[in-house]
């Protein structure tokens, strides 16, 4: 689909036009000028004072019209940026409006693109507004569905009694450590992940350069005084090393990190159940790990075959039992919604196998082609469910999760995920975990240890965010393991000794 854009000069605007675009077409492309083979043209008229006030005529090639007008007042002391994110917002507001009256489709996260939606509700909490005003504003400003600003409020709700101290967090850090090893690579994944077999020279340097990172952040937190809320092991798969690596990994933490058993949670994803087995099961137990992750994505075989899992169905079923008598007694599952091949039948199987098993938490993710992926690269071999069957299966989960005692507590969405959806994660009552909902709403530091770990500094005064982020190969981290931690703890120093923390 083409589209010619008028009356829109800033180029600024190109890119959220175009992410709009995204969400109904499958290929678009926005031109910013008459374009004579456009598939639609849309003339905006935008006047911006006190108010902004815009409105679209969108025009299709059979003479078909659409038109919606927007005005909004703008305040007056908002800085150029804030100001710019308004005109934005009003000229999404127009465009999605004309976009939807000519698809028939209607977006229900509305104009929003990002990843976080129910960062805007904690927002506006945060700012005092009730929840009433809070929810038109949302719907008013953003499009946003009746649907969907239920679910966000069903899971901000969720977070505050999981963490009644969340707004007042950003005096500690949470830590991440990323493993950047798994047994074979999936089709899907853009993680740092590499196939561990033949590797173990790589893992050694590593290992090394991981434990260097544990012990110097450790240091420095205990010197200033800064306590840890939860740790959080990702990848990769951090069960892809040994039982006996394993063991030293978590003695480091107990070691380096302060006050580790005032930790709140700490999460170890042992996503690959070909890695788990009773040594490291028990590694786990003896250093008290609270939760693990063990993802089935799928219980149809062909589908795992498909995406290059290889493991089986019963291997997930039998890692599960054999996780619960090591006395695992918080295990998360993911799941994913729209992998190739499968519908609501297979979907509903995937749920029917879950019921037998009843994690404490289930992750339900939508498949999002991401684009360094291989089934990205190679989209045509990957027959996937249309918009409504992928609706139709998100709908299932919902229900599902909901008759079986399941709460949704964070969401997130990504770009070029099925039908525009979202991944959520549902839990029993009190097994969320803390870590997830302290990486969505960014209202922490997350100091990112490891390879292809992302650091999230957040400024515990003004909320600010700062990113860094560690390489993603284990070969430029082996090479600049020291440079990399001395660049983090610049940056924490800066931000905790500006806001007089108690050093
Ligand atoms: S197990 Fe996870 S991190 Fe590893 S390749 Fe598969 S999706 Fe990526």
């Amino acid at each position: 689909m083409r589209i010619s854009i008028l009356g829109l000069e800033d180029e600024r605007f190109i890119r959220p036009l175009q992410l709009i675009a995204n969400l109904f077409f499958e290929e678009s492309q926005i031109v910013m000028a008459v374009d004579g083979t456009a598939d639609l043209q849309i003339k905006f008229v935008l006047r911006v004072g006190e108010a902004v006030s815009v409105s679209a005529e969108l025009c299709d090639r059979e003479g078909a019209v659409y038109f919606s007008n927007y005005q909004k007042e703008l305040p007056p002391d908002d800085s150029d940026k804030e100001r710019f994110k308004q005109v934005k917002n009003a000229v999404s507001h127009v465009y999605l409006t004309v976009l939807q009256d000519f698809s028939g489709i209607t977006q229900k996260w509305g104009i929003l693109t990002g990843v976080r939606p129910t960062k805007l509700l904690h927002k506006k909490i945060q700012a005092g507004i009730p929840m009433e005003v809070a929810h038109q504003q949302l719907k008013a400003d953003y499009l946003i569905t009746d649907e969907k600003i239920q679910l966000m409020q069903q899971i901000v709700d969720r977070q505050l009694s999981v963490v009644p101290d969340l707004y007042s967090l950003r005096q500690e850090v949470s830590i991440y450590i990323g493993i950047p090893f798994c047994p074979t690579k999936c089709a899907y994944c853009t993680f740092p992940a590499y196939a561990i077999n033949g590797r173990q020279g790589s893992v050694d340097s590593f290992l090394g350069g991981l434990h260097y990172e544990m012990r110097k952040i450790g240091e420095w937190l205990k010197e200033r005084g800064i306590k840890i809320t939860t740790v959080y092991y990702g990848g990769g798969t951090p069960t892809s090393i040994t039982a006996e690596e394993m063991d030293l990994l978590y003695e480091e933490m107990y070691t380096s990190f302060p006050e580790v058993a005032g930790i709140r949670e700490i999460t170890v994803e042992a996503g690959r159940p070909d890695t788990i087995t009773p040594e490291k099961l028990a590694v786990l137990k003896k250093w008290n790990i609270d939760r693990i992750s063990i993802n089935p994505q799928s219980y149809i075989q062909e589908t795992l075959k498909a995406i290059g899992r290889h493991h089986t169905v019963e291997e997930t079923i039998d890692k599960f039992h054999l996780a619960r008598s090591a006395g695992m007694n918080n295990i998360n599952m993911d799941l994913i919604i729209g992998l190739p091949g499968e519908g609501v039948t297979e979907f509903a199987h995937t749920l029917a196998e879950t019921e037998k098993l009843m994690p404490e938490s289930l992750t339900v993710h939508t498949l999002s082609f991401k684009r360094a992926s291989e089934m990205t690269k190679n989209k045509d071999r990957y027959r996937v469910a249309d918009r409504t069957e992928v609706e139709k299966m998100m709908e299932l989960a919902q229900d599902w999760t909901a008759a079986h005692g399941y709460v949704p507590y964070y969401l997130y969405r990504q770009k070029n995920i099925l039908g525009n959806l979202e991944n959520v994660g549902y839990s029993l009552p009190t097994q969320e975990s803390i870590y997830n909902i302290i990486i969505m709403e960014e209202l922490q530091t997350i100091i990112g240890l490891g390879c292809g770990a992302s650091s999230k500094f957040i400024d515990p005064v003004s909320g600010k965010i700062t990113h860094f982020a560690n390489p993603k190969d284990p070969k430029s981290y082996n090479d600049n393991f020291e440079a990399y931690t001395d660049e983090k703890i610049k940056i924490l120093e800066e931000l905790f000794s500006e806001n007089g923390s108690p050093a």
